[in-house]
């Protein structure tokens, strides 16, 4: 472990699992996992080996530091034309607490996320039915425009996939038979009035059984990996979650972690990222049927981490026309199911103990995913700060305002101060590092800040 503040006393440590042995040794060569070493991750009693491995793949990515950003949360609005079993944040128009925001209340929140010295917004919604396509880049617009008329830039990171498909569906631009296509008239919209990354909410778990029973109406994992791969070819950026401990199975868990390790083996290919012809890939599995490549991992020693710059150079030919972008996922979020309030409430969700072991699992399983979020809202700060030393390398930020869970009966006002955050990686025993939405580093004088 990186310091020495989560060492239990040594009577409390299981006994040592062998079968860690292999897997360990693939670790520290940066080879990637298969499924079946997951299964083991998952099984072993040596929990705290799992952490250990997690640990050590973390501090080779991100030696010493840990990430917090300023953001602030804007739901714009909770009326939303599904019933997801596991949601608790949709209302139906009518119902008691729905809402929707206009551009004023927008304009409003964009001005306090400005007076917070805030670098990012970060904005989702439920499927509103009744709002017209121009609500959405309008809504980039005004927050660009007050962002500016207080000297500064927010960068937008908004919308889940489903929610593209959704704006795809309303601007009557969406074509089955063309999705793709469908898809990227939308995001380019977006894109030109100054949408900056996407979020990545929505993923669930990729499992048509999953799918069927608890959200049936939402996308597919398929289309899901289309609004990111598109995305990822226009140069945004997007992050990807896993919404796990309801109904499904740590086996459906696992491929979903593999069909999102391959999916980034393609963004990362477009940024000249070579890939290891030998190396393992899980055989039956393809993102998608584009994929004919092998995996690229970022967890040997000396790997260089994608970064902005290098997607730049990445979109720019060598006579200096325009060349192909290259956005890629940035972090995987493990959110775990929450009950409360849902159609699902009956079940128990997921433990502590199954929380940050999921964790860890997903750090050694996307060998090719820079970050790994602990998001402190679903995982509580305490838990959060845990995580930072068995694979987690970002806690998220400030939030201020947060309605799509609760967790514990906490209100729709969630904030931590800045001063919590730095505290709660310092105690973990890392340098907080303010970053970015792109994890650039920030450097800060009060309320105003650059990019360092
Ligand atoms: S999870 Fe999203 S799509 Fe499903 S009901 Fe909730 S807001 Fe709507």
């Amino acid at each position: 472990m990186t310091t020495a503040e989560l060492t239990l006393p040594n009577h409390s440590l299981p006994t040592a699992d062998p079968r860690l042995d292999a897997i360990r040794a693939k670790v520290e060569r940066g080879e990637r996992l298969s499924l079946d070493d997951g299964m083991v991750l998952y099984e072993t009693p040596d929990l705290w080996g799992v952490f250990e491995l997690a640990d050590l793949v973390r501090d080779r990515l991100h030696p010493g530091v840990a990430y917090y950003n300023i953001n602030r949360h804007l739901n714009y609005s909770n009326v939303c034309a599904l019933s997801c079993k596991f949601c608790e944040f949709y209302r139906k128009k009518g119902d008691e607490g729905a809402y929707t925001h206009d551009m004023e209340s927008i304009a409003a929140e964009a001005k306090k996320a400005c007076e917070s010295g805030a670098t990012e917004m970060h904005i989702v919604g439920g499927l509103q039915p009744y709002l017209p396509w121009d609500y959405y880049p309008e809504m980039i617009r005004t927050i660009k425009r007050v962002a500016g008329e207080h000297g500064t830039d927010l960068h937008i990171k908004a919308f889940t996939a489903v929610e593209i498909v959704h704006l795809a569906k309303i601007a009557k631009k969406y074509k089955r038979a063309n999705r793709k296509e469908s898809i990227r008239l939308i995001l380019s919209e977006l894109k030109e009035a100054g949408l900056g990354s996407l979020p990545g909410g929505g993923a669930e778990v990729f499992d048509d059984r999953v799918h069927d029973e608890t959200h049936k109406g939402k996308i597919r994992s398929d289309e899901w990996l289309d609004v990111h791969l598109v995305a990822h070819e226009l140069g945004l950026n997007t992050n990807a979650t896993i919404l796990y401990g309801h109904i499904d199975q740590r086996r459906e868990r696992l491929v979903h972690m593999e069909i999102l390790r391959r999916a980034q083996d393609q963004a990362l290919s477009r940024l000249g990222y070579a890939d290891d012809k030998d190396a393992f890939t899980e055989p039956g599995l393809a993102a998608t049927e584009e994929i004919d490549i092998g995996a690229i991992t970022l967890t040997r020693p000396g790997s260089k981490l994608p970064t902005p710059e290098m997607a730049e150079a990445a979109a720019r030919n060598a006579d200096g026309s325009s060349g192909s972008p290259g956005g890629y996922f940035q972090t995987i979020i493990p959110l775990p199911f929450i009950p409360d309030g849902s159609e699902l409430e009956h079940l128990p969700g997921p433990s502590g103990i199954e929380n940050i072991r999921t964790l860890a699992i997903a750090r050694l399983m996307l060998d090719n995913f820079p970050h790994v979020k602990a998001f402190w809202i679903m995982q509580t700060l305490a838990m959060a700060q845990t995580m930072l030393q068995a694979g987690a390398d970002d806690i998220d930020g400030t939030v201020v305002w947060y309605d799509i869970t609760k967790v514990g009966g906490a209100s729709t006002h969630q904030e931590v101060t800045v001063a919590d955050l730095q505290r709660a990686i310092r105690e973990a025993g890392y340098e907080a590092v303010e970053r970015d939405t792109l994890y650039r580093r920030v450097e800060r004088d009060g309320r105003s800040w650059k990019l360092a």
